[in-house]
């Protein structure tokens, strides 16, 4: 791994589960003594801070661009940062692209997300990622635009590869990778560069974790339906060597 800190696995379980499935999967990573991010469904944050190993630190899978108020039941968009601090959450994720592409955020909002979250305290996990037509349109390297690089992770997750079982070769995430940092050095500073973890996310499984894990610039993972299970979870948690 090429950034600094521990490598970085965060466990996406975007709106998946119930009290009963994510209290097995808590169990499950409590006994397997291990140290990542996990990021429960916003109704859950709850039970799993209550239940899980203070080892495993919890991300929000969204948040607001500022204070909370009034927003009658509003769930979806609206996710207060005083909030996910109070329920203890380090990290939120930003970018993903179900939020870009299903929701419709652009670079511009999720920008003010990362600035209102990072003002707050909270760690940004920074998802960019080019649709399959960019890649094939040689834009892999035009579409990421993250302003603040303080406390971010950025994960790199082609949209191509998100629950499509069709992960990028080691070479694709790496090439990439390099092209990040490379863009990190050119346009915020050599130091911040260096130090940034670059995450790969897309169909990373147990079975492809070791062979993505060995690139330089891949330090770390964000994983979603493999996340959903614990010895599997584990397993790619602890694919660095
Ligand atoms: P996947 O999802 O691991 O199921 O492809 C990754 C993600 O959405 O972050």
């Amino acid at each position: 791994m090429a950034g600094s800190g521990k490598f970085f696995v965060g466990g996406n379980w975007k709106c998946n589960g119930t009290k009963d499935s994510i209290s097995k999967l808590v169990s499950d990573l409590n006994s397997a003594t291990l140290e990542s991010d996990v990021a429960p469904p916003f109704v859950y944050i709850d039970q799993v801070k209550n239940s899980l190993s203070d080892r495993i630190e919890i991300a929000a899978q969204n948040c607001w661009t500022g204070k909370g108020g009034a927003f009658t039941g509003e769930i979806r968009r609206v996710v207060f940062v005083e909030q996910l601090k109070d329920l203890g959450c380090q990290w939120v994720v930003l970018g993903h692209s179900e939020r870009r592409h299903v929701i419709g955020e652009d670079d511009q909002f999720i920008g003010k997300k990362a600035a209102y979250a990072l003002s707050e305290g909270l760690g940004v996990i920074a998802c960019i990622g080019e649709l399959l037509e960019e890649r094939e349109a040689g834009k892999t390297f035009d579409v990421y635009a993250v302003s603040s690089w303080d406390k971010i992770v950025v994960a790199y997750e082609p949209v191509w590869a998100i629950g499509t079982g069709k992960v990028a070769s080691p070479e694709q995430a790496q090439e990439v990778h390099v092209a990040v940092r490379d863009w990190l050095s050119k346009n915020v500073s050599a130091e911040v560069a260096s130090k940034t973890r670059i995450i790969y996310g897309g169909s990373v499984n147990g079975g492809n974790c070791a062979e993505l894990a060995k690139q330089e610039d891949i330090d770390g993972f964000l994983v979603g339906g493999a996340s959903l299970k614990g010895p599997e979870f584990a397993t790619i948690i602890n694919s660095v060597t």
